[in-house]
């Protein structure tokens, strides 16, 4: 069990479509399971391990790896799927 709240958020730019931002996901559209399952990892990472830690690790990973590249970007998008379906089913 994970808490975490997704909230609407219309007024993305550019390309993004959801943001998690600790428990918080913000979505552009609430329908996107797949951006919903994406940033749920995130939400976990989260978790894992609480706030600020969190932050300075991928900020950290950010500046040495890259958006792409960055373990955590690597593993939500390993995990996006498998996270999609817990959600889906309400298993989170
Ligand atoms: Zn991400």
């Amino acid at each position: 069990m994970i808490f975490y709240l997704i909230i609407h958020w219309p007024w993305f730019f550019s390309k993004y479509t959801g943001f998690a931002f600790g428990p918080f996901v913000l979505v552009k559209d609430k329908s996107n399971t797949k951006t919903i399952g994406h940033e749920l990892v995130h939400v976990e990472q989260f978790w894992r391990m609480w706030t600020a830690p969190f932050w300075v690790a991928y900020l950290y990973q950010l500046i040495r790896n890259g958006y792409r590249d960055n373990k955590y970007e690597v593993e939500a998008r390993e995990r996006a799927e498998e996270m999609e379906q817990k959600y889906l089913k309400g298993d989170l």
